[in-house]
């Protein structure tokens, strides 16, 4: 489903990605550890065509990532050929980014309605339908201001999977949360990986890497430096940087 082969990425003259391999195969979560600076969300741009990779081969679903074959040769995708490309991935950032002016339910509605071209009934079912399932079939009309953070990341993640997304990506989902809303998100996102969503998750959210990911991948200056079920890497840990990288967020 994802693969990356010696990807790298640099900007300028700062090397972020060196070298980083990741498969994910369909159905499965991928959680990404790691210090600030690691590169977690860099890789997770590159996943989403956001940022371009420099080296390697970056695939999803068979398909180069911002790359097309013709002729024997690779050629860049069109900015059209991109957003074709990108709306089979989800992505749920740290910031929830919705539309302040607009409700939960238009928030949901509307890249069904422009990018899919839905009918305005069938987006609004599917909206309502998508809500329901994060718990939030009470707050349909209500606007990202009257929502507490927590409901604001469970609309975000609603609206990513109206697009129905092949894969989806989370950046840090709930490191913008009071602490006490943060296991509502998680449970939305348990809830997905259950249902067999492919998802890669950057997080530092111990417990839900042990319970959801089936693997787990330690990023530090731009390398995996470990990567192996959460059983392994987070319990009994080969490398002393990812030893010490839990000590800290534990
Ligand atoms: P955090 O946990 O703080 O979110 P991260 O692991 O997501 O960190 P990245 O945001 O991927 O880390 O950044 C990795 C490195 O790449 C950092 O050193 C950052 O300064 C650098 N970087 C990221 N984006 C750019 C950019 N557009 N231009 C230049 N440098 C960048
Ligand atoms: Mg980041």
């Amino acid at each position: 489903m994802v693969r990356a082969e010696q990807v790298w990425k640099w900007f300028g003259a700062t090397d972020v990605l060196k070298g980083v391999d990741i498969a994910v195969h369909p159905r499965q979560t991928l959680v990404l550890l790691g210090p600030s600076g690691s590169g977690k969300s860099t890789l997770l741009r590159c996943v989403n065509a956001l940022e371009r990779i420099d080296s390697g081969v970056l695939e999803v679903d068979g398909e180069r990532v911002g790359l097309r074959e013709r002729d024997g040769r690779l050629h860049e995708l069109t900015e059209r050929e991109l957003c074709r490309q990108r709306v089979r991935i989800g992505m749920v950032f740290q910031r929830f980014n919705l539309f302040p002016h607009m409700t939960a339910i238009e928030n949901v509605m509307l890249g069904p309605r422009r990018v899919l071209g839905l009918p305005r009934e069938q987006a609004e079912a599917e909206a309502e339908r998508l809500l329901t399932r994060v718990g939030l079939s009470d707050k349909l009309d209500a606007y990202p201001g009257q929502l507490s953070g927590g409901q604001q990341q469970r609309v975000a993640i609603a609206r990513a999977l109206a697009m129905k997304p092949h894969l989806m990506l989370f950046d840090e989902p709930t490191s913008a949360l009071d602490p006490e809303l943060v296991g509502e998100v998680l449970d939305v996102m348990k809830d997905l990986a259950r249902r067999g969503m492919t998802m890669i998750v950057a997080t530092h959210e111990i417990g839900f890497a042990k319970e959801v990911a089936d693997t787990v991948a330690m990023l530090d200056g731009g390398v995996i430096i470990e990567s192996g079920p959460p059983a392994e890497c987070l319990v009994d840990p080969k490398e002393e940087r990812t030893r010490a990288f839990l000590s800290k967020v534990l």
